[in-house]
């Protein structure tokens, strides 16, 4: 796995991953570290499901990261969806960060956007290092963004939540009878008042 370009990252989701890392001072310390190590490539192998992030960074020996993420609250994705608001025309646009500037300041809103904050992050590295984030993690750290410039999918994955929720059709079909009122209400965040 290698960053491609000048910037880690090249895609909308990716990049926003990466400036919701640097916004942290007590990651900083080891956050250019974990850049030099992506960009040598060693990040070897990284595995995102729901939650949970795993990867093998090789620094000499090789080392296992563990980086698990807290699910994106209900509360919190409720909120999402209705800042957002019916203006998320397609899955793909939105995946693909064809979005109005007004969806994308709330999605990456550093106070109630989607993108986890440290106290939703645990990275555990094989290493010795005692940092709260070790370069290592931080590789890894960076490597997420990169695999998300592949598929963006997978940060709505990392977070446990699905993107199509966002978006205008989707909500149509689960309207149109695919899910019973209790589940709705728990995407929407909100009580429902249709008739299904
Ligand atoms: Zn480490």
């Amino acid at each position: 796995m290698v960053a491609k370009g000048k910037a880690i990252a090249s895609s909308v989701w990716g990049r926003a991953w990466c400036l919701n890392l640097e916004r942290y001072s007590h990651y900083m310390g080891r956050l250019p570290q974990g850049r030099t190590l992506l960009r040598r490539g060693a990040v070897s192998s990284l595995q995102i499901t729901a939650g949970r992030v795993i990867a093998l960074v090789e620094d000499e020996r090789s080392h296992e990261v563990t980086l698990r993420v807290q699910a994106c609250s209900e509360e919190r994705w409720g909120m999402l969806q209705e800042r957002c608001g019916d203006t998320v025309d397609s899955l793909l646009d939105l995946l693909q960060g064809r979005i109005s500037a007004s969806v994308m300041a709330v999605m990456t809103d550093f106070d109630n956007g989607l993108f986890p904050e440290p106290s939703e992050l645990r990275c555990v590295c094989t290493c010795i290092d005692d940092a709260d984030l070790c370069k290592h993690a931080a590789a890894a750290l960076y490597g997420v963004a990169v695999a998300f410039d592949a598929q963006p999918e997978l940060l709505f994955m990392l977070r446990q939540v699905d993107a199509g929720a966002l978006v205008k059709a989707d909500m149509t079909g689960a309207a149109a009878g695919t899910l019973d009122e209790g589940a709705l209400e728990g995407i929407f965040g909100f009580e429902l008042d249709v008739d299904l």
